[in-house]
């Protein structure tokens, strides 16, 4: 096979990725440029085109076909986005646009369906799990989401939700979603959340790592409460995710998943939660960074 596209279409940055060859992810070019997503949806789909255009020319490679990872999903009915957080692009016909504005087909998958291709069968569970047949990846960053593969195949679902755990109810306590609930799950452990519950109760704004540290120097209140809520209710969380599916691993992705306290007292408070006496399930963090998103659409 000859080289493979993908584009991962974020809140702030569009990523553009050649790679060699679908088996062997050698990048030939890599691009990004900004969302500009407060300039509306038609300007999107402009800075799209724009992005392989500049591959295109630097490449010298002319793609038969895209991957594009998106925040949420092509609602399988209607072919238009649905529950997105980059909300703009929400009720429109994304890819059926991108394929006029580009002229060739596109495949397109939800953002966190990619990051759990990517780490299946490039990243670490090749590495490390390579008979694992079920693999549930979780984001957690500025939304929450999930994505489950099994025998190396995402599964979109039904109705295009599958693995949204970030939207599955959690605790009042997180206030309105932008989905339009309460207390979903994205609304108490996403980066944001997070910093704003530490907000609330300092008034001072910091970011989840400046949170973390102070928690670690353990004479910040509001820093330890912080942590705590992050654990309790991620080991909730995952510990559902588990109970439901028991894959043979599950991968972290996404900027909360930096925070090392995850992978120790997370992995305690998955196990406190779980519906077994102990918990073999492996909580992997990812390898292919930020990648991941970029070639998990490149597969598509
Ligand atoms: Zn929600």
């Amino acid at each position: 096979m000859g080289p493979v596209w993908g584009i991962d279409l974020g809140g702030t940055k569009i990523e553009g990725v050649v790679l060699e060859d679908p088996n062997n992810p050698v990048v030939l070019k890599r691009l990004r440029v900004a969302t500009e997503k407060e300039k509306g949806y038609q300007h999107i789909i402009g800075q799209i085109v724009k992005l392989v255009e500049v591959l295109m020319a630097e490449t010298g490679v002319k793609p038969h076909k895209i991957g594009i990872g998106t925040p949420g999903t092509l609602e399988p009915s209607t072919q238009t986005m649905k529950n997105s957080n980059t909300t703009v692009i929400n009720g429109k016909y994304l890819k059926r646009d991108l394929e006029r504005a580009l002229s060739m087909p596109v495949s397109m998958a939800n953002d966190a369906n990619c990051f759990a291709i990517a780490e299946t069968k490039l990243g670490v569970v090749k590495e490390e799990l390579p008979d694992a047949k079920v693999v549930f990846g979780v984001i957690m960053g500025t939304g929450v989401g999930g994505g489950l593969v099994v025998n190396g195949q995402v599964i979109n679902g039904k109705q295009g939700i599958a693995g949204e755990w970030g939207h599955s109810f959690m605790d009042t306590s997180g206030g309105k979603c932008y989905c339009g609930k309460v207390g979903c799950t994205e609304t108490i452990i996403s980066g944001p959340s997070l910093e704003r519950f530490y907000f609330e109760k300092m008034g001072i704004e910091k970011s989840l790592p400046e949170i973390v540290g102070l928690y670690r120097e353990g004479n910040d209140e509001a820093a330890t409460q912080t942590v705590q809520r992050l654990l309790k209710f991620f080991g909730q969380g995952i510990a559902s995710i588990i109970n439901m599916i028991d894959p043979d691993a599950v991968i972290i992705g996404g900027g909360v998943s930096k925070v090392d306290l995850l992978y120790d007292e997370g992995v305690k408070s998955i196990e406190q939660h779980v519906f077994n006496h102990r918990l073999e399930t492996p909580v992997l963090r990812p390898r292919l960074g930020d990648s991941a998103g970029v070639f998990g659409a490149a597969l598509l």
